[in-house]
């Protein structure tokens, strides 16, 4: 069995207990991990808040941070392959993905790397003679990161980039669920030669790791992705140390397809959007609106993909939808789509658990039209569509803004004015046009509603994990008059 360790103050440390991870393809354990508790939690903040303040860290020159930062992009791009099959193993998430998914992670890095000597204060001009007023931008301090399963090598750098690029220093909780690749990148950190304390990176359970890291009084900031559920949480424990959050959350993304779109195109980028990752995905396209006149054309094109999609084993390149992470969310799935049928939605394909080994869960499309069905509302985290059909497109908009998320959203149209219309009223933080899934380091990315608050991508990111300081500086030598003399 594979034993992992966590990353505290540049050590590798076993931890104040251990527990055991599960191959989800198998269901049978595979790894042990360690688990920090508040013993470990504290000697990480602690370590990270002496690496912000007195450390090397604290000395070197933006342009060195940068020089940091690409190294460890080197060497993520270098151990692409074995960080993919970790996170495959530990998560289910088919190699494919993984591999694809990882190498780009290098470029989120990159791009964060370029980004550390560009972050800029200003100089003010100020309404008062003989005055010079500066802001500097500071880092904001140690930042708490707190990520899901899914996705856990990227839903981490994309907070880990711009929170170096911006000078701070880090504790990062990785998920119970698969925290293999995580401790494992932390060798890489280690590698690239970051000072002792600037990124550690631990892991263990939400109440006994994730709250007292949240909650902890050297905290400054917490970069939180998960459910809005545990975000209630997370705000709650900020209330404690008054830290500022961002949060990426889940979402009910629409994905609308006009009659005049490209139905097979967009039946391709349908099975991508919903049954990638095996529908754990918080910008799955779990509720297709369709125009009425082509329901039933689209739905047997999507039908026919994804029956034809290959389940097996997550290891296979050849596999197209994996397990899902956990027993706990097969049934999860599970319970959802019986309650959802139960309301009256209909079945058009999938559904059935299969027998055998493994969490798995076949790709799943339910008619909803006319039904209120729970799959419309509620995130499965899993590969569950829900379609319901349109007539006119004031419909379509209220279709697409029924929902408290507001993570992603895709549009499927050949009418560019209707395009322009819709990209303008619907309320997600996210709108594809004729496309579905990009991401790119360089365009922000979050939500609106429950999907959360705050941005990850793009300059902003990087900003949002300074403080600005304000520097007033009298110009002038003559002394200062005393105040309570009378002239
Ligand atoms: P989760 O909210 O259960 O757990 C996320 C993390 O929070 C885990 O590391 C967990 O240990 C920790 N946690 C649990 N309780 C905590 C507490 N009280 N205080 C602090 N931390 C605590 O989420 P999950 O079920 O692992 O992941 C699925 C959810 O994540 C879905 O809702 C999905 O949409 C969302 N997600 C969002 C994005 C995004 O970028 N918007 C990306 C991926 C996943």
């Amino acid at each position: 069995m594979q034993r992992f360790q966590y990353y505290i103050d540049g050590e590798f440390l076993d931890g104040e207990a251990r527990f055991q991870s599960i191959d989800p393809a198998t269901g049978d354990v595979w790894a042990e991990m360690p688990e920090a508790r508040d013993a470990d939690v504290d000697r990480a903040v602690d370590a990270a808040e002496k690496a912000l303040y007195e450390g090397p860290w604290a000395k070197m020159t933006a342009t060195q941070r940068g020089k940091l930062l690409y190294r460890l992009a080197d060497l993520v791009a270098a151990n692409a392959r074995k960080l993919a099959e970790l996170e495959t193993r530990d998560t289910g998430k088919i190699i494919r993905e993984t591999s694809a998914q990882i190498a780009y992670v290098a470029d989120y890095y990159r791009y964060y790397a370029g980004i550390a000597d560009k972050i800029e204060g200003s100089y003010l001009p100020i309404d008062k003679p003989d005055m010079d007023v500066w802001l500097r931008r500071e880092p904001v301090g140690v930042v708490a990161m707190v990520v899901p399963w899914n996705s856990q090598l990227f839903l981490s750098a994309v907070k880990i980039g711009p929170a170096l690029a911006a000078g701070c220093t880090m504790v990062v909780k990785a998920s119970e669920d698969g925290p293999g690749p995580l401790l494992e990148f932390a060798r890489l950190v280690h590698e690239a030669g970051f000072p002792a304390g600037v990124i550690n990176i631990i892991t263990g359970f939400g109440p006994s790791c994730g709250a007292v890291l949240g909650r902890h009084p050297k905290v400054a900031h917490i970069a939180f992705t998960g459910g809005p559920g545990t975000a209630r949480h997370v705000i709650r424990n900020s209330a404690e140390n008054l830290a500022s959050t961002s949060l990426e959350l889940g979402g009910k993304s629409p994905f609308i397809v006009f009659a005049d779109a490209d139905l097979e195109s967009a039946a391709n980028a349908q099975v991508a959007g919903i049954f990638a990752a095996t529908g754990q995905s918080c910008v799955a396209g779990s509720r297709l609106i369709v125009e009425a006149s082509v329901k039933d054309a689209f739905l047997s094109i999507l039908k026919r993909k994804a029956e034809a999609i290959r389940i097996g084993s997550p290891l296979d390149m050849a596999t197209e939808v994996g397990p899902l992470a956990t027993k706990r969310q097969q049934d999860h799935v599970t319970a959802l789509l019986e309650k959802s049928i139960a309301s009256g939605a209909r079945l058009i394909t999938g559904g059935q658990k299969p027998d055998g080994v493994g969490y798995y869960f076949p790709p799943t499309i339910l008619d909803c039209d006319g039904v209120n069905s729970p799959s419309l509302a509620e995130e499965f985290f899993g590969p569950v569509l829900s379609v319901v059909s349109f007539e006119s497109e004031a419909e379509a908009l209220r279709l697409a803004n029924d929902t408290r998320y507001g993570l992603a959203s895709g549009v499927f149209t050949q009418n560019l004015t209707r395009a322009h219309r819709l990209m303008k009223g619907i309320r997600a933080g996210v709108v594809w046009v004729n496309t579905y899934r990009a991401v790119s380091p360089i365009a922000p990315f979050g939500g609106f509603g429950l999907s959360g608050h705050g941005r990850e991508g793009g300059l902003a990111a990087a900003l949002d994990y300074t403080r600005t300081k304000t520097i007033w500086l009298r110009t002038s030598d003559d002394p200062i008059p005393d105040p309570f003399v009378m002239r």
